[in-house]
């Protein structure tokens, strides 16, 4: 089991880790990552790893660009400890492997920072942002997230434009926590794949956070990927065991076909205990409790238990693979960075 886990390239294309690091002092960034999550990340096999700069309500709006460039001045520092590399491209990431580094990609969830002012995006590409969702649970400039659904909202006209400016650039669109209107919308005007960082299947959990069988096909008729999310409560309302997170992988491949999955596990425990002050705990995010998670997969040292739980299923060694990096790895080098033309 191992050994086919570590022989396969693992990608996570949602870790918030840039968040906990943030959280502390500047001298503290490089040493917090080095001491406290490669160590994870090596444990877990992870081969390529998705960085989000996720921007707290707090900032909002006149501190997000600041506090988006502080996290992304904290991946370029981080990228600097020799066993990971921020990777711009395909060709980057598959040097970096074949070094036997960790890739590192800069993504955003959602771009408060850059308000209307669309052509900002130009400006984080070239600092290194690969990928970018353009909501959270709410409302912004660009677009509404999932937690709007009510509103029925498409994208702005500065989110369209946003969309055409990515697929310019190279800049994937990350249709994670985008509302239902939004992501039709989205896949009405893509003209290249789109990637879902972190969201499970809605068949499964009735939760605004996963994504309809109506959606996933669209994804797939895309040419997109959608990485599985394995926060507990988006998983199953009360079952909490990593058996819950085969079925909604199994569920995503069975409607898109085994070549549109990856995962997405968005290890929120430790990035919310270190991020959340002790008088204040956080109990329930959107309906969910925040205190759940699958046993032994709270963080990223966990990830061999996914390979474990599918070979259980009777999946095949190949089909495990795809699903555990090779997917993610294909797109990436499609369409990481690489400009339109
Ligand atoms: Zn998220």
């Amino acid at each position: 089991m191992r050994d086919l886990h570590d022989r396969s390239v693992v990608a996570d294309t949602h870790n918030d880790l840039l968040d906990a690091i943030v959280h502390r002092p500047v001298e503290a960034w490089v040493p917090h990552f080095r001491e406290r999550w490669l160590p994870q990340l090596r444990a877990g096999g992870v081969n390529l790893q998705v960085l989000p700069v996720f921007i707290d309500d707090a900032y909002r709006p006149e501190g997000a660009l600041r506090q988006t460039l502080r996290m992304i001045e904290a991946a370029h520092r981080i990228a600097e400890v020799d066993e990971v590399r921020l990777c711009h491209d395909g060709t980057a990431i598959d040097a970096a492997l074949a070094d036997d580094r960790i890739a590192l990609v800069l993504a955003l969830e959602s771009a408060p920072g850059v308000g209307e002012d669309v052509e900002l995006l130009e400006t984080l590409f070239r600092l290194g942002v690969r990928v970018a969702s353009l909501a959270h649970f709410g409302r912004t400039a660009l677009a509404d997230g999932s937690g709007e659904d009510a509103s029925g909202s498409r994208l702005t006209r500065a989110g369209v434009a946003a969309v055409a400016e990515m697929e310019r650039l190279g800049m994937m669109f990350d249709v994670s926590h985008l509302g239902v209107a939004g992501v039709e919308h989205v896949l009405e005007l893509a003209t290249r794949p789109v990637i879902a960082t972190h969201s499970s299947a809605r068949a499964l959990r009735d939760h605004h956070r996963n994504l309809t069988d109506e959606q996933l096909r669209g994804i797939a008729a895309n040419g997109g990927v959608v990485c599985v999310n394995f926060f507990a409560p988006f998983l199953h309302e009360s079952d909490f065991r990593i058996e819950r997170l085969v079925d909604h992988i199994e569920h995503i491949a069975g409607v898109m076909g085994i070549r549109h999955v990856g995962l997405g596990p968005d290890f929120v425990k430790e990035v919310l205990a270190d991020v959340t002050p002790p008088c204040c705990e956080t109990q329930f995010i959107e309906g969910v409790p925040t205190d759940r998670f699958l046993p032994g997969l709270e963080g990223p040292a966990g990830l061999p238990l996914v390979t474990e739980a599918l070979l259980e299923r009777g999946w095949p060694d190949d089909d495990i693979a795809l699903v555990l990096g090779a997917n993610v790895l294909d797109l990436f080098r499609a369409e990481l960075g690489k400009p339109k033309h």
